[in-house]
């Protein structure tokens, strides 16, 4: 489907407009600082049912109302109305094909940095196809220099827009340095996530994570893999914190997240993992990913919301 840019819709302040017809201030403080809290929601096309699957659309929800919190942003909202929102906006471009939308709660109007309202929000969807790894392929990382924002900072739980200044600097210090993408350590010098992805390893056949007090945030990717890899794989599950060398050793790492889904790491700072390909476990998790978020197998239709009510 090629709907052009200008005649895609989004949802902005309860209407739906056109993408070039969108406006918010450009003295805003959303504008001005990053002050806004925001979602990006994956729904996947189900070819064979007709049907666009929203995945997990009500924790993504939950999530937004923390950093709400956090944030001290208080608005009119619920989770129904997100949801009607989400619904409304991909309903109205009537897209067939896999998605990606940005749901962002954002402060709006003249203001500064510490303004409280006016409260605005949009919902974006863009089509987003699912990302292919062959086996041979896998993304080169460096550690990034710049440690990842911690709870005394700029809490990482909080999915705020000017987070991600400090995602920017470790991206494209690892891109300058030649690598595809960066690793944070934290504050303890301990592995964080990525710049906007989580961090898993693999070794002796067990799954490793850092915790959700490792200065990352809590995923919902992560979740949905954890609970994959115990109930689909029979694979033993550990939160724990894993230092870096420990990553030059594993047997396979790889990062995770609505955007990047499952995506194999094959070096960290030059070291090969593994023999340097995508591992079995990555892939046979990657797999199962993407037939759960696609409505392929049944035990985990709970986690998603079809768009289409009709079809
Ligand atoms: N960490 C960061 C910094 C992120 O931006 C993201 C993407 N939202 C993730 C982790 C993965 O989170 P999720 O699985 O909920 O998309």
């Amino acid at each position: 489907m090629n709907i052009s840019i200008e005649n895609r819709f989004i949802w902005l302040n309860g209407e739906l407009v056109h993408l070039p017809d969108a406006k918010i201030n450009v003295l805003s403080p959303t504008s001005q600082f990053g002050a806004n809290v925001f979602e990006g929601i994956r729904c996947y096309w189900n070819a064979e049912k007709q049907q666009l699957y929203a995945f997990r659309l009500d924790d993504h929800y939950r999530r937004l109302q923390e950093s709400m919190k956090l944030f001290r942003l208080k608005s009119r909202y619920t989770i129904d109305d997100f949801r009607q929102a989400l619904l409304d906006v991909v309903r109205a471009n009537d897209y067939r094909e896999d998605i990606a939308v940005r749901q962002t709660v954002f402060l709006d109007g003249f203001g500064t940095w510490s303004s409280k309202e006016p409260v605005g929000m949009f919902v974006a969807p863009v089509p987003k196809r699912r990302i292919q790894y062959g086996a041979d392929t896998g993304l080169t990382c460096g550690i990034s220099s710049w440690q990842r924002i911690s709870d005394r900072n700029l809490s990482p739980r909080a999915k705020v827009g000017a987070n991600y200044i400090n995602s920017r600097m470790a991206q494209l210090e690892a891109i300058e340095h030649g690598y595809q993408s960066a690793i944070f350590l934290n504050e303890q010098g301990k592995i964080a996530e990525g710049p906007g992805s989580c961090l898993f390893m693999i070794r002796d056949g067990r799954l490793i994570t850092p915790p959700l007090t490792a200065s990352i945030l809590d995923s919902i990717t992560r979740k949905t893999l954890i609970e994959l890899a115990k109930a689909e794989m029979q694979l033993e599950v550990m939160e724990r914190d894993i230092d870096r060398t420990e990553l030059y050793l594993a047997d396979e790492v790889f990062l995770c997240g609505s955007a990047v889904e499952v995506s194999p790491v094959r070096s960290v700072d030059g070291y090969v993992i593994g023999n340097g390909l995508a591992g079995d476990i990555t892939n046979k998790l990657h797999d199962i990913y993407l037939q759960v978020v696609a409505g392929e197998l049944s035990a985990y239709m709970d986690w998603l919301y079809p768009i289409y009510q009709n079809s």
